[in-house]
């Protein structure tokens, strides 16, 4: 009867819109007690835009809306999407990029008309380029408290600009985490992004603003010790995510989610696929495997 109760458990996952690895990966499934939540594209929709551009002194709008834009153009990243659609909305075609590098958690960089152009995170920056002038700073510190994303642009030694993109919350996700945390699941918000950022989604979700519940600034290839530290700790850890960025951390969890609309990296290191994108399918797939091996029992 068990194998027949586990593939019949697969069966409704399909249909359900969640796509399992195997009939054994609902087993695992039984323990978890934690679920790391990947903001950007799981937890929000990913789908950001630009929403300020701020320039510093002697800087051209339309300049760094160029430079920055060609080089945001050659990435996948939600941010770099945001940008380089911002841009061509603004100033029309974008220059080609040279010798483009993707510095993944943290920015990109390529040769725009002779420029090395830098686009990414301040800590980024700074190993490249001068302090942010004190405007830019006040600017980034603005928006970064009403939860938006602010990035860093520079070229020759120099800040040159600050852009804002916004990111919105997608409508499911709220009553998702409720009702992770109704089947006993404690929800813990996981990011690359900065830390205001982090608590005001964290805030909309109704996810506690602790150390432990919303970590921000973690790059890439930490995302997978988050997980290794909640597992030493006793937790059994289910990850959900999208991105190259959370592939290492999906391995390692307990149980690995991936959203359907995320990355093919993504999906190949996780156990189970929302095809939907949509978190509300996370809590499908952990009552369905509850039920399936209730049964198996
Ligand atoms: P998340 O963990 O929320 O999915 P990432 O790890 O992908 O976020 O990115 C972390 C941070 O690195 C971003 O918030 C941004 O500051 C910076 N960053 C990453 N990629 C880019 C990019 N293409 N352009 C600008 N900034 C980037
Ligand atoms: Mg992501």
């Amino acid at each position: 009867a068990t194998p027949t109760a586990l593939l019949v458990g697969t069966g409704r996952g399909a249909q359900l819109g969640i796509l399992i690895k195997g009939p054994e990966v609902l087993e695992s499934t039984r323990r978890v007690d934690t679920i790391v939540l990947d903001k950007t594209g799981t937890v929000t929709t990913g789908q950001m835009s630009l929403v300020e551009v701020h320039t510093a002194d002697g800087v051209d709008e339309r300049e760094l809306l160029r430079l920055a834009g060609a080089v945001e153009r050659a990435s996948e990243h939600p941010i770099a999407r945001a940008v380089a659609r911002g841009a061509t909305a603004r100033v029309g075609d974008l220059p080609s990029v040279d010798g483009f590098a993707n510095i993944e958690g943290l920015g990109v960089e390529g040769v725009v008309d002779g420029r090395a152009v830098l686009v990414g995170r301040l800590a980024l920056a700074e190993q490249r380029a001068q302090a942010l002038p004190e405007q830019l700073a006040a600017a980034k510190t603005a928006a970064e408290s009403r939860g938006r994303t602010a990035v860093v642009v520079t070229w020759a030694d120099r800040v040159r600009g600050v852009l804002v993109v916004s990111d919105t919350v997608k409508p499911t996700s709220a009553e998702a985490v409720r009702r992770l945390r109704d089947l006993g699941l404690t929800p813990v918000l996981l990011t690359g992004d900065n830390r205001c950022a982090a608590l005001a989604v964290a805030r909309e979700v109704a996810i506690a603003a602790c150390d432990d519940t919303v970590i921000a600034e973690v790059l890439p290839q930490d995302k997978v010790d988050v997980v290794k530290r909640l597992q030493s700790q006793g937790k059994t850890v289910a990850m959900v995510g999208d991105g190259v960025n959370d592939a290492a951390a999906l391995a390692q969890a307990d149980l690995g989610l991936a959203m359907g609309t995320g990355t093919d990296v993504a999906i190949e290191a996780s156990d189970l696929t929302l095809v939907r994108g949509d978190l509300m399918v996370a809590v499908d797939a952990i009552r369905l495997s509850r039920r399936t091996l209730a049964t198996i029992k």
